[in-house]
């Protein structure tokens, strides 16, 4: 069962939620109420409407170790004035039950900008948590686990952007927004998987590099007549997929349709029906209605795209991403009501980080 390594995270209940109400951190925010973490009949009423969107995939044994944190965690984020934001490879029950804004990094960023809220609670990984905060410097933008990391972001520094600029002077350079603020800031415009074609075109030069995805540059460099100079990096979750588990899948049903991540290798995305980012799949599946389908990207993807879909069968390579799950409902929590932790960014790197994340957004516009 897709749930069953959260559920274990939730036995693990942090200790420092006992003995509530919980001070906040320092005198900058005040003290919260925290309801209690026990499964009562009523905590089973008050969640029920949902239950129901997750019964798909999760078992009703589990649902009294989730139900309670839900609760809690909708109680505190009135009480905080707060929005959570889950990324689509966010658990069902994150995204779900407490998230007020779901979808892929960027939109994420810009809607919680829009929301008219004090506080921003991000589930998902710390590049995005950073770039809710580039576009939102006035919330305070909180991560409940600050090691959720990406191999992608990881890839490439700063420095790393400076050392490029030189080796090829006058190359524009796209960076996807998987890099760290730092990275951003370094870069002429961002991109996503949705616009990287066009956002590579609209720079009008026959030369541009791209950072840090190997693969989605090979994917923007098969689709443009651009040169396209990449970085090595790599998501270490769309990296394992293999053309030959294509086939198999293929093999085992011929009807299956098999729609893949342009972070895949080029060979994966061969072997697809259909490549687009996590937005364009999801609408793929959504406006085919397809019998059975093969999502390939991270597992909770298909959980949470199921619950949307129920006449759709996922056959789900189940490669889940370990930084995405160091997101969990008791960190949530735990980050709600200590106000722990802020992500804070230089203000100088911010604001030409921001200018490049703008920068694509008025493209897009
Ligand atoms: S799935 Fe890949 S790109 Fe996304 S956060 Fe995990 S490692 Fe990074």
């Amino acid at each position: 069962m897709a749930a069953l390594h959260s559920v274990a995270a939730l036995r693990a209940v942090p200790a420092a939620l006992d003995g509530l109400p919980v001070a906040g951190q320092g005198l900058r925010f005040p003290p919260v109420q925290v309801p209690d973490l026990t499964y009562t009949p009523e905590v089973a009423r008050e969640t029920a409407h949902l239950y129901d969107k997750v019964a798909r995939v999760i078992p009703p044994v589990e649902w009294p170790f989730f139900a309670p944190y839900v609760r809690a965690i909708n109680e505190v984020k009135r009480q905080r004035n707060a929005v959570i934001l889950a990324h689509n490879y966010q658990t069902p029950e994150i995204y779900n039950c407490v998230a007020d804004v779901v979808g892929d990094s960027l939109q994420l960023a810009r809607e919680a900008a829009r929301a008219d809220a004090e506080v921003i609670v991000q589930g998902g990984v710390h590049f995005m948590a950073e770039t809710s905060k580039i576009l939102s410097p006035d919330k305070t933008v909180l991560i409940p686990d600050s090691r959720a990391g990406c191999s992608l972001a990881a890839s490439i520094t700063g420095a790393d952007v400076r050392a490029l600029r030189a080796s090829y002077p006058g190359v524009p350079i796209v960076a996807y927004v998987n890099t760290s603020a730092e990275v951003k800031a370094e870069v002429d415009i961002c991109c996503t998987s949705s616009n990287a074609i066009h956002v590579v075109e609209s720079l009008g030069v026959p030369r541009v590099i791209m950072v840090p995805d190997q693969f989605l540059a090979k994917f923007v460099a098969a689709r443009t007549k651009v040169e396209i100079i990449a970085w090595h990096g790599a998501c270490e979750v769309h990296e394992r997929f293999t053309a030959e588990e294509m086939r198999r899948f293929r093999l085992d049903d011929p009807s299956v349709r098999i729609v893949a991540h342009p972070e895949c290798p080029p060979e994966v995305i061969a072997e697809s029906d259909f490549a687009g980012s996590t937005a364009a799949m999801i609408d793929w599946v959504k406006t085919n209605r397809p019998g059975r389908v093969v999502l390939v990207t991270e597992c909770s993807m298909a959980d949470n795209v199921m619950a949307e879909t129920p006449d759709v069968e996922f056959v789900r390579p189940c490669n889940l991403c370990p930084h995405m799950k160091r997101i969990t409902l008791p960190k949530i929590l735990h980050s709600l009501v200590n106000m722990t932790e802020e992500v804070v960014i230089d203000p100088d790197v911010a604001a030409r980080a921001r200018r490049s994340v703008e920068r694509m957004i008025a493209l897009k516009a």
